[in-house]
């Protein structure tokens, strides 16, 4: 599970680990897995570490087949981790575009090339990235994000297409606005009015996206695959 430091990802983790599920928690903060880790083992589960930048393909695949071979079996893949460098297009440059599509987008290809095989192997596998609204609708200021996130949801069709047939499933599931840090340096009067706009008049709050999550990397979701499950409080309707 990358991006399982805050946000977000920490929501996942926390409710698989609620699931019964032994999580693998990934991102470049080593201090912030730690906390995270403890607060899982804390309310009885079980969880383990492993720091690391995502951008870093070697180290990515590497981690994955270490966890894969270490623990005999890999049963889900969260692709997680994001980031966001926001500019309008005049002004967006190839490094922001390039680091937007590495982190959020590479990283995403890199981890379910390598987690793949072990997948295969023991015929069964969840494979999930976390997409976006603004992948499907684009949105001014975020040419890089949005390329990102459009590429995910093609990305993961073609892995359902290739991969079901040996019991792995490929999802992606596309939030809308979510209160974490990603969102913090949004003014509040924007957030204010983008929730009235919303059917359900609030963003959403990270344990929501995680209980998609948890549907879709289920035992039962084996017929669900090659979707873009949207949350969004009905943004897109
Ligand atoms: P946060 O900024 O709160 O969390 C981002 C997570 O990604 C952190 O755990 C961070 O950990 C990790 N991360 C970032 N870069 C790297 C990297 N290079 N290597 C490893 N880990 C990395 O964001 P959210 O929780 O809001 O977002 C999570 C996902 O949800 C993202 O993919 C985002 O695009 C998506 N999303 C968010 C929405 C929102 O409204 N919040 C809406 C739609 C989609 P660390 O810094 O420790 O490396």
């Amino acid at each position: 599970m990358t991006g399982a430091s805050r946000g977000i990802g920490r929501a996942i983790v926390e409710r698989l680990a609620d699931d019964g599920r032994l999580v693998v928690l990934v991102s470049r903060s080593a201090e912030s897995l730690e906390e995270v880790r403890a607060a899982i083992t804390d309310a009885g589960g079980a969880a383990e570490t492993r720091p690391c930048d995502v951008s870093d393909s070697e180290a990515l695949s590497g981690l994955i087949e270490e966890v894969a071979s270490t623990h005999g079996r890999l049963d889900i893949l969260v692709n997680n981790a994001g980031v966001t460098r926001d500019g309008l297009i005049l002004r967006m440059s190839d490094a922001d575009f390039d680091d937007v599509i590495t982190t959020n987008l590479r990283s995403a290809f890199v981890a379910c090339r390598a987690a793949a095989r072990p997948m295969m192997r023991g015929r069964f596998g969840r494979m999930v990235n976390i997409g976006s609204v603004t992948g499907i609708v684009g949105n001014s200021g975020q040419a890089n994000y949005a390329a990102a996130k459009a590429g995910l949801s093609g990305m993961t069709k073609t892995l359902a297409k290739e991969l079901g047939s040996k019991g792995i499933t490929a999802n992606v599931i596309a939030p809308g606005f979510v209160q974490t840090a990603m969102i913090e340096q949004l003014p509040q009067q924007m957030k204010d009015e983008v929730s009235k706009q919303l059917p359900v008049r609030r963003l959403a709050e990270p344990e929501e996206i995680a209980h998609a999550v948890a549907y879709v990397t289920s035992d039962g979701a084996g017929y669900y695959t090659g979707q873009v499950m949207v949350v969004d409080g009905g943004l897109t309707c």
